[in-house]
């Protein structure tokens, strides 16, 4: 066999800005508009450790992804082992049993009746797909008039174009305005923030009746279908609406023909205490997308998970017009089953409802000594940190002391990434995610405990917020 040429080295035509600062050769690799960030070369367990050999908690789970932990001896195993048999089976030529495995797996997590599954590589693809089957759902059943999907302002719920259509924030729908479909936004839960004189369930009812009457100003045969997060994740800091929220919102969708559709992808797959965010409260949605802890950071990896009632008329009708080549890859399914193995065998949800009840009830004892934490919200390792200037009203900090981000900067430079947002509600608020891997153990919320009040001590200082030693 001749030996094939050698690729000629590709000559950049321009050269990549070097930061200022910082001795490493210019980098090709662009994100965010972000300064650049240290090299990684190691991550086990909690932890993961820079080129200069220092150790950081990573106290987001990378973006609450890293459920079961870094270098998962059990998922590393499997992953090999599925290697050695084949890493890509297209899905339209054979069925693998890893992706029969993993489908069946999470039919048997997910309420009853939501027992059809359809993978994809992550969290967007996941809530594009959804939006997508109930569309074709209501063609497929003469409601071709539907068309419309209500979500909550804020929220996020991706970055692909549909994703991004019932995504409720302005910083990342802005530009993309003229291109993206209409979805009407009713406002999130954000009970915590009222002085109305309401208790709980009253406030609760009247935000989910903010869809009814949102569906009836659309007009209900124009809408298709309501999504959002059982949980909230960045966008409103683990919010969780008042219990009454939830049924009402399900007997709204019932009323009026709408498809309920939970977001699952970053409070799904057991962070939270639950298998789903929506197991807290009974709830079953129409359709779920999940990705995140699926995969768990081992391999891109998420699902779509519909009722058969649901999926029958669409494929009846000539099939689900949607798919992405690395759908169902036999190496990510085996990676995903891998991860539940893992979960069940150390118990890990129960872990991470015990663990998250610790650290809640140590964050919220914080708010004695820094008057600034206005809340602390989430369930069980999905769990957020409000900054306020006034925890009666509940008044946000000054913008520009850009709270929020002094935080996550002053965390990482101690040894604990966080992960951080500034929304909330209509109005601006800033927000810190606590959400370690569901292995950590009490020693380790010791250990982030310390790091997390000694930046709060900086953060203060710093700022001139008010806080007792
Ligand atoms: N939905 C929610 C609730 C999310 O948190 C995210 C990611 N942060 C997404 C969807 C999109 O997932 P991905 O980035 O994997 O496309």
């Amino acid at each position: 066999m001749p030996t094939p040429a050698p690729t000629p080295t590709a000559t950049p035509t321009t050269t990549p800005p070097a930061t200022a600062g910082d001795n490493r050769p210019p980098s090709h690799l662009f994100y965010q508009a972000r300064q650049r960030r240290p090299m990684a070369t190691r991550a086990e367990g909690i932890y993961i450790w820079d080129e200069h050999g220092r150790r950081v908690i990573d106290g987001s789970s990378g973006a609450m992804v890293v459920n079961i932990g870094h270098g998962n001896r059990r998922v590393l195993d499997a992953m090999k082992r599925q290697m050695d048999q084949a890493t890509f089976i297209y899905r339209l030529h054979f069925e693998n049993a890893p992706a029969e495995d993993l489908a069946a797996a999470l039919a048997a997590r997910c309420p009853a009746g939501l027992d059809r599954v359809f993978f994809v590589s992550g969290g967007s693809e996941a809530v594009e797909s959804c939006l997508k089957l109930a569309r074709q759902h209501a063609v497929a059943t003469g409601q071709g008039s539907r068309y419309k999907v209500i979500s909550r302002f804020p929220s996020y719920h991706g970055s692909t174009m549909g994703a991004l259509s019932v995504t409720g924030h302005a910083a990342f729908t802005t530009p993309f305005a003229p291109m993206m479909h209409e979805s009407p936004k009713i406002a999130a839960p954000t009970a915590y923030l009222d002085r109305d004189g309401l208790d709980m369930a009253a406030r609760g009812r009247r935000y989910a009746d903010m869809l009814d009457e949102e569906i009836r100003r659309q007009g209900p045969e124009t809408v298709l279908a309501f999504i959002m997060e059982p949980i909230g994740g960045a966008s409103t800091g683990a919010l969780v609406a008042p219990d009454s929220y939830y049924p009402r919102i399900r007997e709204i969708c019932d009323r009026h023909g709408v498809l309920l559709i939970h977001d699952e992808v970053m409070c799904g797959a057991g962070r939270t205490g639950r298998y789903l965010g929506g197991d807290h409260w009974g709830i079953t949605p129409d359709l779920i997308a999940l990705s995140k802890g699926l995969g768990a950071g081992y391999a891109p990896l998420g699902a779509m998970i519909a009722s058969e009632k649901l999926v029958r008329p669409v494929l009846d009708a000539g099939g689900f017009q949607h798919g992405f080549t690395y759908a169902g890859n036999p190496l990510a399914a085996a990676a995903g089953l891998a991860v539940l193995d893992e979960i069940d065998a150390h118990d890990l949800i129960g872990n991470a409802a015990r663990m998250g009840d610790l650290l809640k009830s140590r964050l919220d004892a914080l708010k004695r000594r820094f008057p600034f934490i206005g809340d602390v919200r989430g369930r069980g390792l999905l769990l957020a940190v409000e900054f306020v200037s006034d925890p009666e009203t509940m008044a946000t900090l000054p913008r520009a002391l850009n709270a929020h981000a002094r935080m996550v900067d002053l965390a990482f430079d101690r040894g604990l990434i966080l992960y951080s947002r500034r929304t909330r509600g209509g109005i601006d608020g800033d927000h810190v995610l606590v959400c370690p891997p569901m292995i950590v153990t009490e020693a380790q919320i010791d250990e982030i405990m310390a790091i997390f009040t000694d930046t709060l001590e900086a953060l203060a200082r710093e700022l001139s917020l008010p806080w007792s030693a």
